[in-house]
């Protein structure tokens, strides 16, 4: 059995759409297709609701994206489903209108309105892909995808999403199957969440591991994992096969195939994934396995997270770092704060480490907290935060066991007038790190992709 997630590219016009349908109607009846909003949608939806919110005018933008899911149901959806498809995406479209309507009268755009808002491209692809392809059942993830609440931030409750998952799709007759990804329910109140931007891929995933798939295919608009973003290194190279470990790393740093979360759950079951491209369907695409027999690069790529911010502790902290360490690391876990990268300490016997940007202010609260005596003392004379960074990771399994893997890198940048604001601590043997400026990014990029392929 196997699990296919077409993102927003593959269903983005009526020529993709077309792909698709050749693409799932050749595989067996069983097969389980995941798919995002048309392309650009999400976007889109969400642009017209700030517009609404703001008070301006937003007319053209609901008839463009009405015309457009009319436009592909009159192409492409089969003769015998088009009367229902059309009353199901038209109900929808009225309430996207009327929600529309609501935020522009009370000149405001609550997070619950605006889940609601973008929860509508998946609702509305979904019935259309399935009205689309021959024999096709519509599920309604809403029904089995659950979220619960932690910190700010809706999180997939895996136990209940796993047996939901199970009970939809054990007795279902024959397929394909077809539901909407990203979208999904919080477990406690019944209101619609979602799983973050990209999350398609991760609903995907629950499927696959609930399932107990064969494989999970990831069609989207590339030939594969490519050992940098093509969008910045133009000649970047498509790869044949990585680990999960280092599927993991690279999409964490940032590179946009997979929605990192996504991994896990497949990781775990042993499945394997393939990234394919829904425009040149015979191309091999990558596989992601458990092995890591594939030797063709021993670094696998380079990416970038941008909006990085580097915290750093001053201080006369030498007896005790470790103890610090931790003290910093649990406090921020607490409140939903993860550290991506752990720095080599500075002379000045500070220690620090990269956060998310957006994650600043509680960082800031949890530290001054929890180091509350020490700052008092003296024993910290600081906590300092530094914004407008990137971070630049380099993965490939054993790469920290490459010779001189760093100073090269860190060589290359400096010959490129780029400074290193910090590195990594050798704490992973798949990724060694560094942050720079933001504004450097793509030069870093460049000078260490051309190091290494
Ligand atoms: P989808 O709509 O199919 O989910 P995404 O836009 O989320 O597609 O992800 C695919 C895009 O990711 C590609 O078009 C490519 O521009 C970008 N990308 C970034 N880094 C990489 C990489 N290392 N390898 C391949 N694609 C990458
Ligand atoms: N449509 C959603 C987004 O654009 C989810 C996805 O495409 O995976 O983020
Ligand atoms: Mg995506």
């Amino acid at each position: 059995m196997n699990v296919l997630k077409f993102g927003g590219t593959s269903v983005g016009t009526v020529e993709s759409l077309k792909n698709v349908r050749s693409i799932v109607e050749s595989l067996p009846s069983d097969t389980v297709v995941v798919v995002s909003a048309l392309g650009g949608l999400t976007d889109k939806l969400i642009s017209t609701a700030r517009l609404a919110a703001d008070g301006e005018d937003w007319s053209d933008e609901i008839d463009a994206i009405i015309a457009r899911h009319h436009d592909i149901i009159d192409q492409l959806v089969r003769q015998e489903k088009k009367v229902e498809t059309i009353e199901t995406v038209d109900a929808l479209l009225d309430e996207l209108r009327r929600t529309y309507e609501g935020v522009s009268l009370i000149g405001d755009l609550p997070a619950k309105t605006l889940n609601v808002i973008v929860s509508l491209g998946e609702r509305m692809s979904a019935p259309i892909v399935a009205g689309i392809i021959k024999d096709a059942r519509l599920h309604n993830s809403l029904d089995f995808i659950k979220t619960e609440k932690w910190f700010d931030k809706n999180i997939a409750d895996i136990a209940l999403t796993h047996r939901l998952i199970v009970k939809e799709f054990s007795n279902s007759e024959k397929g394909p199957h077809i539901t909407g990804g990203f979208i999904s329910k919080d477990r406690d109140t019944g209101e619609i969440t979602n799983l973050g931007r990209g999350g398609s891929d991760y609903t995907a995933a629950l499927i696959a591991a609930a399932i107990n798939a064969d494989i999970l295919d990831i069609w989207t608009d590339v030939d594969g994992f490519m050992t940098a973003d093509p969008r910045i290194i133009k000649d970047a190279k498509v790869l044949s096969s990585m680990s999960f470990i280092e599927s993991m790393e690279l999409c964490t740093f940032g590179a946009k195939v997979i929605y990192p979360p996504t991994i896990y759950p497949v990781f775990h079951k042993n499945i394997p994934i393939r990234i394919l491209n829904t425009f040149n369907p015979t191309a091999t695409g990558t596989l992601i396995s458990d092995s890591s027999e594939a030797k063709e690069y021993p670094v696998k790529g380079v990416t970038a997270v941008r909006n990085t911010c580097l915290v750093r502790l001053y201080g006369k902290l030498t007896d005790n770092v470790a103890q610090i360490n931790t003290r910093a690391y649990n406090a921020l876990a607490r409140n939903g704060v993860s550290v991506f990268l752990l720095a080599q300490p500075g002379e000045n016997e500070e220690f620090s480490f990269a956060i998310a940007s957006s994650d600043r202010e509680r960082a800031s609260r949890a530290l001054n907290e929890e180091f509350a005596p020490e700052l008092i003392d003296g024993a910290l004379s600081s906590i300092a935060f530094e914004e407008n960074l990137s971070t630049i990771a380099v993965v490939g399994e054993g790469i920290r066991h490459l010779k001189g893997v760093n100073a090269r890198i860190l060589n290359t940048l400096m010959r490129s007038g780029i400074k290193t604001l910090a590195c990594s601590e050798g704490n992973s043997d798949t990724t060694v790190s560094f942050v720079v400026q933001e504004k450097d990014t793509v030069e870093a990029i460049k000078a260490i992709h051309g190091l290494f392929f």
